[in-house]
């Protein structure tokens, strides 16, 4: 019996891979232009992390981690998400005295959720996220915001809907968490069960119930904007006003929750059409006292993440066609015995030159050799012969134009360089 793929993982094919390189490059390419640094940590942690960075009441900690023991008996988890190893990092390698602050990094790789598979939603997908350390500064949130934004718009990705909002701190969500509780009391055991657990937990969550009752008894209920306080105010104020000064268009919604104590202040989504509905492409927010709870040292930060598959498929629902190169510069095509050995050698100086080329390897003959110059899509096939070679010359063809020349072979290479960068021009 044949083995098959692992429910909700994707192999990616030639063919595909080329966008996910594309959408990478892109991403690592914004990123050093806004001066973020990569950072790369472990695929797994010990579970503890996760429990305490993403939170015990998560669904992510309470039912969707792929959590094991290893032979050494300890608790180990494949990261389902990308923040809390990069502030235990942060903790760890005391980042936060390093005298450039704030600390801005990003990550892309691979995480891990036990969650049933559906259309933008893998047990293993790939994140590309940022996160920066050590500021207070609003104009940092919105510099995340138009990093997550900048990908999308350059990836061509319209009718982007930015939504924001602010989740107070300590001092204020209290306050808006007692009216919430006072308001909700009298329904409570019409809450759908999931609700009626969170209400004394974390009763923030119950504002971003999908659930219709949920909604509806919540319809009326008071959001954390009118309750923010003389810090948290004036912060959200100067978050919104560097958005409008960098053109960036957003709505608040005041009923994003992100229902952790150490989410703080700025909270984001951005949503795009596609795939359906309208659908969450990206989140983020602050999270000031994450780095506490993990590494002990106080320290602000903010940042966000996003899944490459849900790039993709909002590519594909908008059908975006990437920019990808796919093509081979030059195929080398060989006919005789002496021109298959000369073959090898101009197959590498092309190579070495920086030419993406390459030849037959299965004995076939030269009519086939010209079909798979085509199926690689090469833009000129290099022809030798054992006549050629006694000539010391071969034939290049430009295959969009058909048009043939003879190059002395000591010249060829140097030939198909520049008459490359030709066709690159005229492009
Ligand atoms: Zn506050
Ligand atoms: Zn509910």
């Amino acid at each position: 019996m044949s083995i098959h793929i692992p429910r909700g993982t994707a192999d990616v094919l030639p063919g595909e891979v080329e966008l996910w390189q594309f959408i990478e490059q892109k991403s690592r390419d914004l990123c050093q232009r806004f001066n973020y640094k990569e950072i790369r940590t472990p695929i797994f942690e010990h579970t503890e992390l996760f429990q305490r960075g993403v939170g015990e009441t998560t669904d992510i900690v309470e039912k969707e981690m792929y959590t094991f023991q290893d032979k050494g008996g300890r608790n180990i988890t494949l990261r389902p998400e990308g923040t809390a190893a990069v502030v235990r990092s942060f903790a760890e390698h005391k980042l936060f005295g390093d005298p450039n602050q704030p600390v801005k990094l990003y990550y892309i790789g691979p995480m891990f959720r036990y969650e049933r598979p559906q259309a933008g939603r893998m047990r293993q997908f790939t994140q590309f996220g940022v996160e920066a350390l050590g500021s207070y500064d609003p104009s940092i949130d919105a510099e995340v915001i138009a990093l997550a934004m900048g990908l999308y718009e350059e990836l061509g990705i319209h009718d982007l809907r930015l939504e924001v909002n602010s989740v107070g701190c300590n001092t204020c969500r209290p306050v808006h968490r007692d009216h919430l509780v006072q308001h909700l009391g009298e329904r409570r055991e019409e809450l759908c069960a999931d609700c009626q657990s969170r209400f004394d937990r974390n009763p923030l969550r119950i504002l971003d119930c999908k659930a219709e009752k949920c909604k509806e008894i919540t319809k009326q209920a008071p959001n954390i904007t009118e309750h923010l306080c003389d810090d948290c105010s004036p912060n959200f104020e100067q978050v919104k006003e560097h958005l409008t000064r960098l053109g960036i268009a957003y709505h608040v919604n005041p009923r994003m929750v992100r229902g952790l104590d150490y989410y703080t202040q700025t909270a984001f989504e951005i949503m795009a059409e596609g795939f359906g509905a309208i659908t969450t492409i990206c989140g983020g927010g602050r999270y000031n006292g994450l780095v506490e709870s993990i590494g002990g040292h106080d320290s602000p930060g903010i940042g966000f993440a996003m899944s490459i598959e849900r790039v993709l498929l909002t590519l594909q629902s908008q059908k975006i066609e990437l920019p990808v190169k796919r093509e081979l510069d030059c195929y080398v095509v060989a006919v005789g015995e002496q021109a298959e050995k000369e073959a090898v050698c101009i197959l590498n100086k092309l190579r070495k030159h920086g030419l993406r080329a390459d030849k037959d390897y299965q004995g076939r003959r030269m009519r086939a050799q010209f079909k798979a110059a085509d199926r690689n899509q090469a833009r000129v096939t290099l022809i030798i012969g054992d006549d050629e070679l006694e000539k010391g010359i071969a034939v290049v063809r430009t295959m969009a134009t058909g048009e043939q020349q003879e190059v002395n072979l000591n010249e060829v290479v140097n030939f198909i360089a520049t008459n490359m960068n030709t066709i690159e021009e005229e492009k």
